[in-house]
């Protein structure tokens, strides 16, 4: 009976995997197997380490200081088969190797993040047409589709990382992505003129509102402006319609965080700031790159646990 039922949730999480509204239909095995997914897994993890790099100079306004890694401790110049995403810092044990200074832990958990993400956005927007034959055609609207999302969860996710740390949404990454939303409509082949306008328009100027409201109620400033940046670049680089997903899905599970970690250490602070910004990412990450129609899985999960005892 209960192999019955794990069974039933394993071809259901494989179905929900096929990449929807593409010609592809294919499952979580094959998808390990192609060589395609690994491919993309490596090139991921690559730009997580390029990703690293960004996160950790971006915030300390050294973007453009040096070409070459050094070692953020001694200045030592860091030899590139040192650079190997994950596998280096699993070889060196998470430390140094010129100085023995710690290496932060978050660096191989971005590398390893980006690069299931790489791999899974292929394959929700799979561009070659013949999984098979790759190389041989490309879908050109799908491959803009892959680009977009590629280059917004990137930025993201970079914005997350550092706002975890800092507590601040760099303006040198959101300011360039509204600004950017002009040639995001003009390539993209969804989105429109309006809903992109009213994306950033209506996006900036709700964040602004409710920050506005919170601390005329609270009296202090609980949503940073950085926020409302943020909101304005998803809204111009997805569309109005994703707005209210984005603050719905990104409200909730940012409360969900936020009880649990009050939970976790035994004391209610409601004072305490948590980062706001990777939960509006989140939520506007899986508005654009879920497979799924998130009402639709709602109604199948309910209907995995409360069969209704006249059906077969
Ligand atoms: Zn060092």
């Amino acid at each position: 009976m209960k192999g019955v039922q794990i069974f039933h949730i394993y071809s259901y999480l494989e179905s929900l995997i096929i990449a929807k509204g593409s010609f592809l239909s294919i499952t979580i095995s094959q998808i390990l197997i192609s060589p395609l997914t690994w491919i993309f897994f490596v090139f991921g993890t690559v730009l997580g380490s390029f990703f690293n790099v960004c996160i950790y100079r971006i915030p300390r306004e050294i973007f453009w200081q040096s070409n070459r890694s050094i070692c953020p401790h001694c200045g030592t110049q860091i030899p590139s088969w040192l650079n190997i995403p994950i596998l280096s810092f699993l070889a060196l044990r998470g430390k140094t190797r010129c100085c023995g200074e710690k290496i932060p832990r978050y660096y191989p958990w971005v590398e390893l993040f980006s690069g299931l993400l790489v791999a899974y956005l292929y394959w929700r927007f799979p561009f070659f047409e013949k999984a098979l034959l790759p190389l041989l055609k490309t879908d050109t609207n799908t491959l803009i589709r892959f680009t977009h999302a590629l280059i917004f969860t990137s930025l993201l996710l970079i914005c997350s990382v550092i706002d975890m740390q800092h507590m601040i949404i760099p303006d040198v990454i959101s300011l360039p992505m509204v600004l950017l939303t002009p040639l995001v409509v003009l390539i993209h082949p969804d989105l429109t003129w309006q809903s992109a306008l009213w994306g950033v328009l209506l996006g900036g100027g709700g964040v602004y509102a409710i920050a506005w409201l919170y601390l005329a109620v609270r009296g202090r400033e609980g949503i940073g402006m950085g926020d409302a940046k943020l909101l304005a670049a998803i809204g111009g680089w997805l569309g109005c319609q994703a707005l209210i997903p984005t603050l719905l899905f990104g409200s909730i599970s940012g409360s969900c965080i936020g009880i649990g970690l009050m939970i976790g250490k035994r004391r209610m602070n409601f004072q305490q700031e948590i980062p706001f910004g990777p939960f509006l990412a989140l939520g506007a990450a899986l508005y654009l790159i879920a497979p799924i129609h998130w009402l639709e899985v709602l109604a199948k999960i309910h209907g995995l646990f409360f069969r209704s005892p006249a059906m077969p």
